[in-house]
């Protein structure tokens, strides 16, 4: 095939409306989240084009149906080994033995929620740990939670919650909010959100399922200090990792793990690959001929739909160029 494009959210999606119209037929495999990162929001305000804000499944579904509209063919599965040493590039899809050939690749693969990394956030998945309120806040009715976090998606989960709940704590651990201005007033305005400043969660405590967390204040908090909360609910909104560890073995990728791509561009770096100002910026060396990165998955800056949907159009113009150039 000439284009295959990995991933669903609008940077995939927008890719896809692209290549299709120039012709390239591209094939979109969706991965494991089919509408990517936005349908896990309540509501889409700041897409262009909709002044009155839109639901994500609907924007999502728009996208679909405008990418296969000009014959994109949207297929089910998660690229799961990929061999981009060779042309066409070798992809795997849910282990199956033989690889699918491409002759460009746009890795539009987002990221995803992180997680805090203590024992009990494990024990509990499941149990009344979570990280999507809008998937899973119906479940707390009338009780109480607590949403980890300081910016947007905190704020934007912490008031989707006071919808529902009783009360919702954030547990912040800087003495301040990151999330915009707007945002911030929302939940400082919101009576039913209380705001823990520098406090971060020590453990969970429940019998079977999530029923309080043990909180410090600050770092060094004695054992008699520790703050004890009931909860029923205890939802992450830490930020997200980007979805490249299958891509790792060929393209350059930043501390973080985003894909690194000659600035300005959507030409992936490859692994090993170092820009300097006075080197040839998209020379052989350097780019990984025929693969791109679109979305979340190569911008650790703005992380915004429309960014990425912006990035999914370059994606697709420069695949076409390389597919001209063969
Ligand atoms: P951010 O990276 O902006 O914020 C993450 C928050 O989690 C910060 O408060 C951070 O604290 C905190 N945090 C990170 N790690 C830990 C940890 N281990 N323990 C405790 N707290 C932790 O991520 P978001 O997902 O909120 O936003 C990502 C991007 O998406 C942003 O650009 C945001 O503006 C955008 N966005 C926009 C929305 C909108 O416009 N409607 C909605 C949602 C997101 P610290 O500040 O100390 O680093």
């Amino acid at each position: 095939m000439k284009c295959l494009i990995i991933g669903s959210g609008p940077a995939g999606y927008t890719a896809a409306i692209y290549a299709a119209r120039a012709n390239m037929q591209p094939v979109l495999y969706e991965g494991l989240q089919p509408g990517g990162q936005l349908t896990v929001t309540t509501e889409v305000e700041n897409f262009p084009g909709y002044p009155d804000g839109v639901e994500p499944y609907q924007m999502m579904d728009d996208l679909r149906r405008q990418a296969e509209r000009f014959g994109t063919e949207v297929r089910q599965g998660v690229v799961t080994k990929v061999d981009f040493s060779v042309s066409p590039k070798l992809l795997w899809i849910d282990d199956a033995a033989e690889p699918v050939e491409a002759d460009t690749v746009i890795i539009a693969t987002g990221a995803s929620a992180k997680w805090l990394g203590i024992k009990s956030e494990n024990d509990y998945r499941g149990m009344g740990v979570s990280a999507c309120a809008t998937c899973d806040g119906f479940f707390y009715r009338k009780k109480v939670t607590a949403v980890v976090g300081g910016g947007d998606t905190a704020c934007e989960e912490a008031t989707y919650l006071a919808g529902l709940c009783s009360k919702v704590y954030m547990i912040v651990r800087k003495p301040y909010l990151r999330a915009s201005e707007i945002m911030q007033q929302r939940v400082m305005n919101n009576p039913k959100i209380e705001i823990l400043f520098e406090h971060n969660t020590l453990r969970l405590t429940g019998e079977g399922r999530v029923q309080g967390a043990d909180l410090v204040y600050r770092k060094d908090t004695p054992e008699e200090e520790i703050r004890h909360i009931d909860i029923d609910g205890f939802f992450l909104a830490i930020g997200h990792r980007p979805n490249s560890k299958v891509f790792a073995d060929y393209v350059a990728l930043d501390e973080e793990g985003y894909i690194r791509t000659v600035p300005g561009t959507p030409k992936v770096l490859k692994k090993g690959a170092v820009l300097s100002e006075s080197s040839c910026a998209e020379g052989e060396s350097t780019v990984l001929p025929g693969v791109f990165a679109a979305g979340d998955v190569a911008d650790p800056h703005y992380r915004q739909a429309i960014v990425a949907a912006g990035s999914g159009c370059q994606a697709a113009i420069e695949a076409d160029r390389f597919v001209q150039s063969l």
